[in-house]
Order: structure tokens, then C-alpha cells, then sequence
């Protein structure tokens, strides 16, 4: 069976679905192939900073996120034995973002909100389940080939958008250098529906944990909180699937609660960049561009920044050949992937890892003093919020 759209994206997840839409929205045929059957409820991402919603708010969408997560005012840091060292207050930045929260919504809510668009869109056509295998490029454009329950397919178009996440095929296809690495320790994420702000005084539903042994992240949902672990890479997946294993890592957040998991994931981490995010007719957006660790919950918003800015550049090299802003998009999303993402992931890390008695307390003495300060908090929460990432980005040319 043979296809035809302007543009083609690859991948729904929450990048390739702000893509498909935005375009449709511009007036161009959209194809859009999904390799899965049926989406999965990914307990990946969940935060969502202030301007990213100034951007999704653009499409309409979110008040039904609102309605299917939380808002998180606040952030915090804190030592686990001692309680909060810096609570970083969005209303800091009321006067340049529409929007001076977080928002807690999974990305599996993000994306159904986003499919009921697509599906009743007449520019839109979903092709699911069809795994792009390759592609390639012509005179005229560009033709993506996938497989279907049904047989092989294909799909001509003018370009082509890989939105297919960390492993992405086309990426591999057009022999991308992804270059970076690997965390060695996995991220251990337990949900349960505990309420921990009954039990634990001046918790932000957004914490930073430190410990002089170890380090973790708790981040409030709609009705439960998710715990983020690290966990050592000599210990087996197999110890870490255990009930006990899962009871035991959440009472060493608080004890003596019989808690109730209802969702737990094991994910290796990454920080990586491409070395360009366009490979003449194919464009590459989200995790297939750039993955980082998720502290500081950037990976998706940095995603849909790439999305939005895309989506902007695409229609004039569609219309009238001119691939400048194209380029201009590689240039400013790598250096936002690079000088924004990872930096600050970076930078949270240093916070959360420190061991040394000496060194861990004049972070904190240093994370106190600018939680303190108020020029200081609203520059912190600036670069936490990925606005001095997003500004730095727009001034490359
Ligand atoms: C533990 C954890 C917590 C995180 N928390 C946050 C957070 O709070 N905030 C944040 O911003 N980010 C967070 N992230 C990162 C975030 O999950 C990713 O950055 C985000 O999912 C990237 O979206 P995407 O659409 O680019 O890719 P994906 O969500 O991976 O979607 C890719 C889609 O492409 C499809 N696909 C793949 N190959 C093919 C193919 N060949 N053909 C057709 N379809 C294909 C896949 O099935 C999938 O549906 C977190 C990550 C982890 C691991």
C-alpha cells in the first residue's frame, strides 16, 4: 500500500504528536506511524515547566492536563535527616511566563489528550500499528518505509520527522552519530497512592532529596507520588522486583507504612546528543535527537520545545524551499540539548550525589543560601523553569 502527506512523522509519543497536530493545524497532510498497537501508561515523564505549558496552552490542551494532573506552585531541596534546605517559588517569575507552575500529568495522559485531536483532524491519517523499517531520499522528497499487520507500506512526503524515541530507527537509517553515555545506575521509579504530605512537614509535591548516603526524588500526581531511586548497577534486576525490595526503599522515606505500589518501572538513563538534528529531508525531534537523565524532568519539555520550533521552521521550507530555518533549528536545539538540558541535570546531580561530609554540606549551605536570597531563587528557578536554556537557544543563529 502506498501513502502520501506532506509530512510524515514517526513515533506518537508526546513530540511526534505536537508535531503531527501543529502542522495539520498550518494546513499540511500529515501521515503518522505508531509502531504499538495500543499506547502504554509510561510513568516517564510528568512534569511539565512553565514555558512548555506556555506552548501547549497555544494548542488548547491545557486545561484538560490541569484536569488530569496537578500544579505544583513550588520545588524544593531537601536533606532527608533535616528537612527542607530550599523551596524555589514559581510565582518568581509571574511576570515573564503565562503560567508560574509546574504541571504534574503524565506523558500517557499528554498523549491521549493530544490523539483526540489527531483522530478527528481531516489533514491527519495514524497508521498504527506500522514500525517505520528505513527510508529514503528522492528528488522530490522523501518515502518512509514500514512494516504493518497487513504487509510492507510506504509513505512519500516532503519530509520526514523521526519522533521515535532513544532507539530511533531513522536515525539509524541515515547512520546518526548519538554520541554521550550511560548512567551506570538505573532509576528505580515506585508509585504509590501514600499521601507523604500527611506524614512529612513543608513537602513541595516537587522534592530533591539528599542523604549522606544516598540520594531521591519524590514528585506528587494527581492521587499518588512517585519515588525516584537511584539504584547501583551490581544490583539484579530480580532483587529489586521483590514486594519487601519495594516496601523497603519507600520506608527508608519514611517508615513503618504498609505501602501500596501500584506502578514500578526499572530505566537505564542517558545523556546524549546527536551531532545534527537534520539529515537533509529528515528531521530529528524528542529522545531521537537528544536523551539526558531525568532530574530536573526536562527530557519531554526539551522534546516539545524542539516540536514547537520545528513546527515553526517546517512550513517555509515546504513552501518555498528555503531549508535556513531548518538548519537554524539543528544549530539552536542541539546547543539548548547541551548547554541547557544536560547542564542543569548535571548540576542537579552534583547536588543529590555529593558523599563527602564536608563537600555535601557546603552544597547545601550554598542551595540555602540561594533559596534565601531572592534574586538569587528567581535566577535559580529561571534556569530550573529551562527559560535561560530556551532564551540562550534563540540567540543562535
Ligand atoms: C524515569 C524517567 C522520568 C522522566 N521524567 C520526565 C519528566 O518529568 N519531564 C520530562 O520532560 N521528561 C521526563 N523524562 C523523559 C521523557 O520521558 C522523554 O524525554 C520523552 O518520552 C520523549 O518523548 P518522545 O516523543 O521524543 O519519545 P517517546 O516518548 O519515546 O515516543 C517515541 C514513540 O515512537 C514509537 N516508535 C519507536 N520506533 C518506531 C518505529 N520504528 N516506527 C514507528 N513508531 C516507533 C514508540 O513506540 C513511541 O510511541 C523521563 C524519563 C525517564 C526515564
Amino acid at each position: 500500500m502506498k501513502y502520501t502527506a506532506d509530512v510524515i512523522v514517526v513515533g506518537l509519543g508526546p513530540v511526534g504528536a505536537i508535531v503531527a497536530l501543529r502542522m495539520a493545524l498550518a494546513g499540511y497532510t500529515v501521515t503518522l506511524l505508531e509502531q504499538q498497537r495500543e499506547l502504554p501508561q509510561d510513568q516517564r515523564a510528568s512534569t511539565v515547566h512553565p514555558p512548555t505549558l506556555d506552548m501547549l496552552a497555544s494548542l488548547g490542551i491545557l486545561e484538560d492536563m490541569i484536569c488530569r494532573g496537578i500544579i505544583c506552585p513550588y520545588f524544593q531541596y531537601r536533606d532527608h535527616e533535616t528537612g527542607p534546605v530550599a523551596r524555589f517559588d514559581y510565582s518568581s517569575i509571574a511576570d515573564i511566563v503565562k503560567h508560574p507552575y509546574r504541571v504534574s500529568c503524565e506523558q500517557w495522559k499528554i498523549v491521549e489528550i493530544l490523539l483526540e485531536r489527531l483522530r478527528v483532524h481531516p489533514k491527519v491519517r495514524i497508521l498504527q500499528p506500522a514500525r517505520a523499517t528505513g527510508y529514503e531520499e528522492t528528488d522530490a522528497g522523501v518515502i518512509v518505509y514500514a512494516r504493518t499487520d497487513t504487509g510492507d507500506i510506504s509513505v512519500s512526503g516532503r519530509y520526514a520527522v523521526a519522533c521515535d524515541g532513544i532507539r530511533s530507527t531513522l536515525r539509524n537509517a541515515a547512520g546518526i552519530d548519538y554520541s554521550g553515555y550511560t548512567i551506570t545506575d538505573r532509576y528505580w521509579v515506585l508509585t504509590t497512592p501514600f499521601d507523604f504530605a500527611d506524614v512529612m512537614p513543608r513537602l513541595s509535591y516537587v522534592n530533591y532529596v539528599t542523604d549522606h548516603d544516598r540520594w531521591y526524588s519524590m514528585v506528587r500526581g494527581r492521587n499518588h507520588w512517585r519515588v525516584l531511586f537511584p539504584t547501583s548497577a551490581e544490583t539484579p534486576d530480580e532483587e529489586l522486583v521483590r514486594p519487601e525490595a519495594e516496601r523497603e526503599a519507600l520506608c527508608s522515606v519514611y517508615p513503618g507504612i504498609d505501602y501500596r505500589v501500584t506502578h514500578r518501572k526499572l530505566y537505564r538513563v542517558h545523556q546524549r546528543v546527536v551531532e545534527t538534528l537534520r539529515h537533509g529531508r529528515l528531521i530529528l525531534c524528542g529522545d531521537a535527537a537528544h536523551a539526558n537523565s531525568p532530574l530536573g524532568g526536562q527530557g519531554m519539555n526539551s522534546g516539545i520545545h524542539d516540536a514547537f520550533n520545528l513546527t515553526d521552521a517546517l512550513p517555509d521550507a515546504i513552501d518555498t524551499g528555503n531549508t535556513d530555518g531548518l538548519d537554524r533549528y539543528s544549530r539552536q536545539r542541539k546547543h539548548a540539548a547541551l548547554e541547557g538540558v544536560q547542564a542543569h541535570a548535571r548540576r542537579n546531580e552534583e547536588f543529590l550525589r555529593e558523599r563527602d561530609p564536608a563537600e555535601r554540606q557546603k552544597k547545601i549551605d550554598t542551595m540555602r543560601r540561594i533559596g534565601a536570597d531572592p534574586v538569587e531563587s528567581r535566577k535559580y528557578v529561571i534556569r530550573a523553569a529551562m527559560l535561560e536554556g530556551l532564551w540562550a537557544a534563540e540567540k543562535v543563529a
